[in-house]
């Protein structure tokens, strides 16, 4: 018999989703990938060249459980120089991924009893990873008459005395919204106001189209302390699958959440380590370039979009994603994205998994070629229903 713990998960929608599209490529079949949950581009050669010479130069072994001091220090020096951020290397902790940055946050913060208020349409991992935890995931929805951005009002509305912490995550996935400064300065004196953690994920942070995505941390200090940042190089750096994410705050939660790390992965792999130290201390050409094709790819996206009847939708400023409203077709949204790919060979993700039955999400971390035909298909399937 498994355990009430897992009896309650389901398994994530977006990595099953990609995985199926991926699998029928395989076959032969000329599905258009619009569910992709990560960049398209290769790895910068520079960083697959530090780790080949890692490996090369034995750097094999196990390293300290929270990341190599070298890589400690890029991350300190990127987080200043990218997002106006301070903090010593004693606060920083690397992870597997910022999914284990997340998870393991959760773990030391919240337990049963708790409540953790999660803005919706939220990322699907979230509400699994708070039950994880024990405690208990408390929606707050988001209009997208505000452009899917968080209200202020709305999560003093959620608050009680159970709540303890606040998950913010901007650019967001799957909206694509941004959090400005006003509106972040507002949810965090809220926050203060009831002694909430925030953790922050800010793994879009760089991927941000004619706007600037600022840090909670960074726009208001005073909540600095009571904030958790957890950013990585998965997206920014086209690194998926190397596995390196990080997280950034007080001294006391980052100990506790690698002395869980301890026990569970240890070290995030050696090679990747230095790999991501080879990301975070090279040339910033690259992901400026990726960032530049990213928004023409959204530009176009937008514009398709909007000469399709029947939807609606906010334009994404961040992410690479869009969040469409397909309701007035009349179908739920795996109805919908089942059909979409069976007859358009086109994959999406049903927005359930977001907490939006109404919405499908689609990406645009796709060439622009592949994206057009994909939009094409998908136009053609819209009006025929
Ligand atoms: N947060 C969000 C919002 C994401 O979309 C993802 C996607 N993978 C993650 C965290 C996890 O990132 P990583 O691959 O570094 O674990
Ligand atoms: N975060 C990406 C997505 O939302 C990758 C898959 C995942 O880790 O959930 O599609």
């Amino acid at each position: 018999m498994l355990t009430q713990r897992i009896q309650a998960v389901q398994s994530s929608p977006t990595l099953r989703f990609t995985a199926l599209a991926k699998q029928l490529q395989a076959q032969g079949k000329k599905v258009i990938n619009l569910a992709a949950g990560e960049p398209d581009f290769d790895t910068p050669e520079p960083i697959k060249a530090a780790a080949i010479r890692a490996i090369q130069e034995g750097f094999t072994k196990y390293t300290p459980t929270t990341g190599i001091p070298e890589l400690k220090a890029a991350i300190v020096s990127a987080l200043a120089r990218d997002r106006g951020l301070t903090y010593r290397p004693e606060q920083i902790a690397v992870t597997c991924g910022a999914k284990q940055a997340l998870f393991n946050l959760l773990q030391v913060l919240v337990q049963a009893g708790d409540e953790v208020l999660i803005p919706s349409p939220y990322w699907v991992s979230y509400p699994e990873m708070v039950r994880l935890a024990a405690a208990t995931p408390v929606e707050i929805r988001m209009d997208p008459k505000n452009g899917f951005r968080l209200d202020p009002k709305a999560v003093e509305r959620g608050c009680n005395s159970k709540t303890r912490c606040l998950i913010l995550n901007s650019p967001s996935n799957p909206t694509g919204a941004v959090l400005d400064e006003n509106r972040l300065k507002a949810i965090a004196q809220i926050a203060k106001a009831h002694s909430l953690w925030i953790i922050s994920d800010e793994i879009y942070a760089q991927l941000a189209y004619g706007t600037k995505a600022p840090s909670i941390a960074a726009v208001a200090p005073d909540v600095a302390s009571r904030t958790l940042v957890v950013d990585g190089v998965s997206k920014a750096y086209a690194m998926t699958g190397w596995r390196i994410g990080y997280l950034a705050g007080p001294t006391e939660v980052v100990e506790a959440a690698g002395r869980l790390q301890d026990h569970s992965t240890s070290n995030p792999t050696s090679i990747s380590q230095r790999a991501a130290l080879a990301a975070l201390t090279g040339d910033p050409a690259s992901i400026r370039q990726m960032v530049q094709e990213f928004g023409q790819r959204r530009d176009l996206l937008v514009r398709r979009l909007a000469a399709v009847p029947k939807i609606s939708f906010v334009e994404p400023e961040g992410a690479f994603y869009c969040f469409v409203d397909i309701s007035a077709t009349g179908l739920r949204s795996a109805a919908f994205s089942e059909r979409l790919l069976q007859e358009a060979l086109v994959a999406s993700i049903p927005g359930e998994g977001f907490g939006w039955d109404s919405h499908v999400r689609l990406s645009f971390a796709i060439g622009r070629q592949a994206l057009e035909e994909g939009l094409t298909r998908f136009e053609t399937f819209i009006r025929s229903l």
